[in-house]
C-alpha cells in the first residue's frame, strides 16, 4: 500500500542512505515516531496503517531537513541519555553514549553518604542530572558558559523532577562558589580546531566552543586540571571525557598537578575516553608551582 508505514519508511530510509546518514533506518523510525507521537513498536505493529496527507507531509519535512545533514536530536529537540529524556538546542552538544560511561564510573567512584559534585561546561545537564537522579544524597552543581544552556539544563532538571542540581553561569571555575566537592567531572571541548571529522556529520551542527579548543584540543583540559585541585576535598576524584589519542597527554596532566591513582577508561568502542584520579594532599602545592 503506497503510504503505508512500511512503505513510507522504506523510501525515506533509501534517500537518507544516499545522502550519507550513517544510521537512515533508525533515523527514519525516530522520525516518523516523532510525527505520530508514538513508541517505536508501534511502527512495527501497524506496518500496513496508511499514514494520513498531515502525516505524510510532516514526515517528508522531516526528513529533508535530514537530508541537510541536521542532527536528529536537534530535529525531534530531545535525546535519551542514561534514564532521562534530555532536550537538546543547537546551543548544546548533543548528549553521546560515550558520556554515559563517565556517568557510569562516577558513580562507581562516589563514596556512599552525603557529597557534592561539580560538572564544568554542562550543556544540557546530562552528566550533572544523571548523577543527581541516581545519588539523591548528593549535591550537584553544574556550570555552563553559556546562558541558553544554563535555562536549557534548569528546564531539563525541571521535566525530568531531579531536585538535587542547581545549575549556575561560570566559565569554568569562575563564578563557581568556594567549596571543597566530592568529585569534578567534565565532557569540555576537546577537538583539534583542524580535525577533519568537524566537516562531517552531526558535529558540523554541534557549537563549536562545545567541540574545539586550543592547543590541540587540550586547553580547556589542562587549565580544569590546574584549577581542580582547589575545589576537591581530600581524596576527591577528578574526572574528564577527551579523545581516543588523548590518554597519554590527559594522564600527564593530571600527574603533573599530583593527582594520584591516574587512569584512562576505554569506552564501550574500546577506545579511551575517560580520564580519573584523586587528589592527593600534596597537589595543592602543584597548583601553585603551574599557575
Ligand atoms: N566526543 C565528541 C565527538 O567526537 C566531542 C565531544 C567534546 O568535544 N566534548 O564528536
Amino acid at each position: 500500500m503506497l503510504n503505508s508505514i512500511e512503505n513510507v519508511l522504506r523510501a525515506a530510509a533509501h534517500l537518507l542512505a544516499e545522502h550519507e546518514s550513517p544510521s537512515p533506518r533508525i533515523d527514519a523510525s525516530v522520525l516518523l515516531c516523532h510525527v505520530l507521537d508514538k513508541p517505536s513498536s508501534y511502527l512495527y505493529t501497524w506496518s500496513d496503517k496508511l499514514l494520513s496527507d498531515e502525516e505524510l507531509a510532516a514526515f517528508n519535512g522531516l526528513i529533508a531537513r535530514r537530508t541537510l545533514g541536521e542532527p536528529v536530536a536537534y530535529i525531534i529537540g530531545y535525546r535519551d541519555f542514561w534514564s532521562l529524556r534530555l532536550n537538546v538546542e543547537p546551543s548544546t552538544l548533543i548528549p553521546r553514549p560515550d558520556t554515559e560511561r563517565l556517568v557510569e564510573l562516577a558513580l562507581e567512584r562516589l563514596p556512599k553518604g552525603e557529597g557534592s559534585v561539580l560538572d564544568l561546561g554542562t550543556g544540557t545537564g546530562a552528566i550533572a542530572l544523571s548523577i543527581a537522579s541516581e545519588r539523591h544524597d548528593l549535591e550537584v552543581t553544574g556550570v555552563d558558559l553559556r546562558p541558553e544552556a544554563v535555562a536549557l539544563a534548569q528546564r531539563n532538571q525541571q521535566e525530568n523532577g531531579i531536585s538535587n542540581a542547581l545549575f549556575l553561569q561560570s566559565s569554568w571555575f569562575d563564578a563557581v562558589p568556594e567549596h571543597a566537592f566530592t568529585m569534578i567531572v567534565s565532557n569540555p571541548p576537546y577537538i583539534d580546531p583542524e580535525d577533519p571529522h568537524l566537516a562531517q556529520g552531526d558535529v558540523r551542527f554541534e557549537p563549536k566552543t562545545a567541540l574545539i579548543a586550543d592547543d590541540h584540543g587540550l586547553a580547556d583540559i589542562r587549565h580544569i586540571c590546574q584549577h581542580s585541585p582547589r575545589y576537591l576535598a581530600q581524596g576527591g576524584w577528578l574526572m574528564i571525557e577527551h579523545g581516543y589519542d588523548q590518554g597519554h597527554a590527559v594522564r600527564a596532566l593530571f600527574l603533573g598537578v599530583g593527582f594520584c591513582d591516574v587512569e584512562t577508561v576505554q569506552d564501550y568502542a574500546g577506545l579511551d575516553r575517560v580520564t580519573l584520579g584523586r587528589i592527593a594532599q600534596s597537589a595543592l602545592t602543584a597548583e601553585a608551582a603551574l599557575t
